[in-house]
């Protein structure tokens, strides 16, 4: 590894407001080497942190995440060395290649580079040239077609509008008839917009889930360990599919030598095949992956931190954030090892009552000082906002209450000790995060 004799010194802005956001501040806030930071727009949570070289405060400022020109503005007005970018959508926007336009540099991928997140054709379609292990599938710009492809599968499928959809373009057919219902909505109905002007028709697999991260530079991918988000709203996989209920950090159900063969079955022909198409892909690559009978699956690519992924990564990580992320941007990340603790990580997220349908906002919050003074404990803030001097929710997602222990089971009655401390009215949460992992 590199030794640094003068170490640089960084004004960094972060773009979003959510958990990965405030675990990305967090994480930032502890370099010695990050003398300035921004959020936009941030929350209350966000809003308290302070850094660890000075104790200077984080700084929110009132832009949103899709806001170009505003975040361009913001980002040159403060003079920032490097801007990381949270969520999906300023990405598939353009932001990358709009602010090294202008010239700062910025961490996130490119336009070019975010179309595996913001076309499931395109990610489909570049698995199957690059053989990376992934569904039988099908892609569509004509219902009939998409039809008749689903009978091929026997109408157990799974049916994908094209483009970004908030995470509910995805329809899950039990029979013929679902799956033509499903290619019907999406593509006639129009329910998801132009979204859904073309579909990936997947056939239907069984096995058990988990999130891939791999930080790239361009040249190389770094992987992380394995984690398990759990997407629906209710205990035992019951309910609405989320944005995510909670997360866990390591999963049993990948060893190490397993991740290390997924690695290269999935994470070696992406980063040849982006180099053989011209695709410079510096930023986060986020698999999500069944791991079936027949061997790991890739069922889809996001191209940015998962929200509770980030949580318990970033309480897991040992290295310094910020030289990471530069190194990402800059093209050099070979010369770093990512360093983990050997504790396990559990996130629990409180929603508001009712999410992922609609909730009522706006509610105190009370106990956030007590669940945040709990040793190896971090309550990181998704939808919390100031109200004459209280935090209050402002989102579905409110909360995520992370904990890190050695052993999960732990670290799982630490996250719900913590839980426990808090309070808003209508609060929601899983009381099963992390279970199926434990005997
Ligand atoms: P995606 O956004 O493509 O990851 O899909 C959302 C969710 O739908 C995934 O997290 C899976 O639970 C489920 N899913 C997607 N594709 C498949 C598939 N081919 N077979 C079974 N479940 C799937």
């Amino acid at each position: 590894m590199a030794f640094q004799l003068h170490p640089i010194t960084m004004k960094i802005l972060v773009i979003g407001s959510g958990g990965r956001e405030h675990a990305l501040v967090w994480k930032l806030a502890q370099s010695r080497q990050v003398t300035g930071l921004w959020c936009a727009p941030g929350n209350a949570g966000i809003s308290q942190e302070r850094l660890a070289s000075s104790g200077a405060a984080i700084t929110c400022a009132n832009v949103g995440a899709e806001d170009l020109p505003g975040q361009l503005a913001l980002a040159k007005r403060e003079g920032i060395d490097l801007t990381v970018v949270g969520p999906d959508n300023p990405l598939a926007l353009g932001i990358v290649d709009l602010f090294q336009a202008n010239g700062l540099k910025i961490w996130g991928v490119n336009r070019q580079a975010a179309q595996f997140e913001s076309s499931k054709v395109f990610s489909q379609k570049f698995m199957e040239r690059h053989g990376i292990p992934t569904a039988a599938a099908g892609t569509f710009d004509e219902p009939a077609a998409a039809k008749q492809f689903a009978a091929e599968l026997g109408g157990r499928c799974v049916v994908k509008a094209d483009g970004l959809a908030l995470g509910k373009g995805v329809l899950i057919c039990a029979n013929q008839a679902e799956a033509e219902q499903a290619v019907d909505e999406i593509m006639v109905g129009k329910a998801f917009g132009t979204a859904g002007a073309r579909v990936v028709i997947q056939e239907f697999l069984e096995g058990v889930e988990v999130s891939l991260h791999a930080l790239c530079d361009g040249k190389v991918a770094k992987i992380f360990p394995t984690s398990q988000d759990h997407k629906r709203a209710l205990d035992g996989d019951a309910g609405l599919n989320t944005g995510g209920m909670g997360t866990y950090s390591p999963t049993p159900f990948l060893t190490e030598a397993q991740l290390a063969e997924v690695s290269e079955r999935v994470l070696g022909p992406f980063m040849w095949g982006c180099a053989a198409e011209g695709i410079d892909y510096r930023g986060l690559l986020y698999p999500g992956l069944m791991l079936t009978a027949r061997g790991p699956r890739v069922l889809e690519f996001n191209a940015r931190f998962g929200d509770p992924e980030t949580q318990v990564y970033l309480t897991r990580l040992e290295n310094d954030l910020a030289e990471l992320l530069l190194a990402s941007a800059e093209g050099t990340l070979a010369q770093h090892t990512l360093r983990w603790k050997t504790a396990a990580s559990v996130c629990v997220v409180m929603a508001s009552g009712g999410y992922p349908g609609a909730y009522a906002k706006g509610k105190e919050i009370s106990g956030l000082t007590d669940a945040g003074a709990l040793p190896d404990v971090k309550v990181f803030h998704a939808g919390t906002t100031w109200q004459e001097g209280k935090v209050v929710t402002s989102g579905g997602r409110v909360l995520g209450v992370t904990a890190w222990a050695e052993g999960l089971a732990a670290a799982r009655k630490a996250a719900y000790a913590a839980v426990e401390k808090i309070s808003f009215a209508g609060a929601q949460f899983r009381r099963d995060i992390g279970a199926k992992a434990l005997p």
